[in-house]
């Protein structure tokens, strides 16, 4: 291929771009996150390869990325010498959409019509729009760039104005790597400026571990009573504190750096709740640096959702989604792990086995579990300020669903897990009593925490099933999660005293009732046994039994499921799924 073609955009990609260039306004500078941090994703992919090619860095072993400016063509470069593409590769991944998350988003996004330009700006920058951010400033983007181990003339270079179709050539292009060139609109020339790159690299990609270089700048004096400039000289320098942040010393990191570095690494435009930044000793070393999300993404109930966590093995980028890192149920904790022992080609599948990933695994969920219990222990905390206090409830209303997984998941962790939970109740609009708040609140000779499930809460609320436990005063939990069926069976107690549902069994109220109620009870069951002999009869191949019981008050009867058997609610569930 050495003549140009012209291409379409996958119809994705156009999608996408006009969304980009239509709602990101309000946050123009993004753009140079992305682009600094493909360089950098780049570089880091040249070294992985490099690993068992070490031709493969050519004359130019030390990696790193230039940002450069022309004021007079009004263009910006971020320049890497890092792995580059191919003439095929550019094709590929600068015109169609690889990834399916992003296809499920741009499904979402047309799906929400309704919302407004900014909130789907927030949305698209949650999601990372990457390289098209480029086209919020820019009105045409050339990318040159040549593949690390192929010839200079197997150089390719890249052009599109953003809008339905791009052209690729073959350039020759001696230096390996790529070059991004942004042609600025007219309004975005304000970026042709050191202070203002050099402070948008120092807000979003400081942590970056490789050097990020800019020209340096002079003052030159004005001749003939011309006004002095700025000018720039030919010496470059680096702008970035270049290493990473997680292998800094605590003191040395404030926290609008933890919090700017979680925005990087999450596309995420809120600040995290919570963050740990630990380096680990004992049989496996590795340091780790986890943050809890304040805000669910769209996809969090994907369960094949990338997990959040990066794996570095010493500084070297491995992988992005290394789900072995985490368990499923805390696919919302974003971070890096970086291990002093793996090995750096490290596979999947030896990720897998390795029991140092299994020992990091254990203690990042430890160390996930700490933070949150810590959140929850502000919540009662009266020093604590008004926004701590609100944490946890914050994360539960975003997370709680997901982390009830672990019940079933890590049995291990199931009884921090238990303390963890939250739920609305008889007695609390609010999804805010734990366990142990209603184990405080358990009447007097009340031996089960009583709970029950529904689709609904509101339909929770009303079931007949609650009756004699409002008589009575006794709080039932009330929970209409989908996964609260599931993950209750893996909760049978709670520091010494058994979970119950209400819909389950014929229940003993025990000590709860008084002599008079125990002898009506059983009054009325001796009064109506020919009225149930007819019952069981008219009923006999849809109810296994009827009984006379103590636990309505006001409705005349109530549908009840075995003990032991599928609670109402998870037989409601497995019929509408077919089964
Ligand atoms: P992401 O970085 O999430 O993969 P982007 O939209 O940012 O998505 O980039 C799309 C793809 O384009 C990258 O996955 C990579 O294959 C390619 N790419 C972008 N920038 C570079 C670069 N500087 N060097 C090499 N490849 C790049
Ligand atoms: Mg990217």
């Amino acid at each position: 291929m050495s003549q140009k073609q012209t291409l379409s955009f996958q119809a994705e990609v156009a999608q996408l771009l006009h969304l980009v260039t239509h709602s990101l306004y309000s946050n123009k500078e993004i753009f140079l996150r992305e682009l600094v941090s493909n360089a950098s994703d780049a570089c880091d992919k040249l070294r992985y390869e490099a690993l068992e090619n070490n031709a493969l860095y050519e004359d130019q072993p030390q990696l790193e990325v230039r940002v450069a400016f022309d004021k007079q063509a009004r263009t910006l470069t971020i320049t890497d010498n890092g792995i580059g593409l191919s003439q095929q590769e550019a094709i590929d991944n600068l015109g169609t959409i690889a990834k399916s998350g992003t296809r499920e988003f741009l499904g979402r996004m047309s799906a929400e019509q309704k919302t407004s330009a900014t909130e789907q700006g927030q949305l698209i920058g949650q999601f990372g729009v990457g390289f098209y951010s480029g086209f919020i400033v820019a009105d045409r983007i050339t990318v040159e760039s040549r593949r690390a181990g192929l010839a200079p003339e197997l150089g390719v270079r890249w052009t599109s104005g953003g809008t339905g179709d791009f052209e690729v050539e073959q350039i020759t292009r001696p230096e390996r790597g790529t070059s991004v060139i942004l042609h600025l609109r007219e309004d975005a020339v304000d970026y042709l400026s050191t202070w203002k790159l050099k402070s948008i690299i120092g807000k979003y990609s400081d942590h970056i571990s490789l050097p990020i270089l800019m020209r340096k700048e002079e003052w030159k004096e004005g001749e003939n009573n011309q006004p002095g400039e700025m000018v720039l000289t030919e010496e470059w320098e680096t702008v970035n504190q270049a290493s990473a942040l997680w292998s800094r010393p605590k003191k040395d990191i404030t926290p609008e750096q933890y919090q700017d570095f979680y925005k990087q690494i999450s596309h995420d435009w809120e600040p995290p709740l919570a963050w740990a930044h630990n380096r680990v000793e004992g049989s496996t070393e590795y340091t780790q640096l986890l943050f809890i999300p304040a805000k669910a993404p769209f996809d969090l109930w994907n369960r094949d959702k990338k997990a959040g966590v990066k794996l570095y093995v010493k500084r070297v980028f491995i992988m992005d989604d290394a789900e072995s890192l985490m368990p499923v149920y805390l696919r919302f904790v974003k971070g890096v792990i970086d291990s002093a022992d793996l090995p750096l080609n490290v596979s999947r599948e030896l990720l897998q086995e390795s029991r140092d990933v299994r020992a990091i695994r254990e203690g990042s969920t430890r160390r996930v579990l700490s933070m949150l219990e810590e959140l929850a222990r502000l919540e009662k905390d009266e020093s604590a300020s008004e926004e701590d206090k609100g944490k946890y409830a914050r994360f539960w209303a975003e997370f709680g669903a997901v982390l009830k997984e672990g019940l079933g998941e890590d049995t291990g962790n199931r009884d921090r897990l238990a303390g963890l939970l939250r739920f609305a109740s008889t007695q609390s609009d609010l999804p805010s009593v734990s366990l142990a708040d209603y184990k405080a609140r358990m009447k007097e000779g009340q031996k089960a925490i009583y709970y029950i499930t529904a689709e609904t809460l509101a339909a929770a609320r009303n079931s007949p099933q609650l009756e004699v436990f409002r008589k009575k005063g006794i709080e039932v939990l009330l929970m209409a999660d989908r996964v609260d069926e599931w993950a209750l069976n893996f909760l049978t107690e709670f520091d010494g005293t058994p979970l119950q549902s209400v819909t389950k069994g014929a229940f003993d109220l025990g000590e709860l009732q008084d002599e008079a109620e125990k002898k009506a009870a059983e009054d009325a069951a001796e009064a109506f046994k020919p009225v149930l002999a007819k019952l069981k009869e008219a009923l006999k191949d849809r109810a296994e039994d009827v009984r006379v019981t103590s636990r309505l008050v006001d409705s005349p009867a109530c549908l009840v499921v075995t003990d032991g058997g599928m609670s109402l609610q998870l037989a409601r569930m497995l019929k509408q799924a077919g089964q």
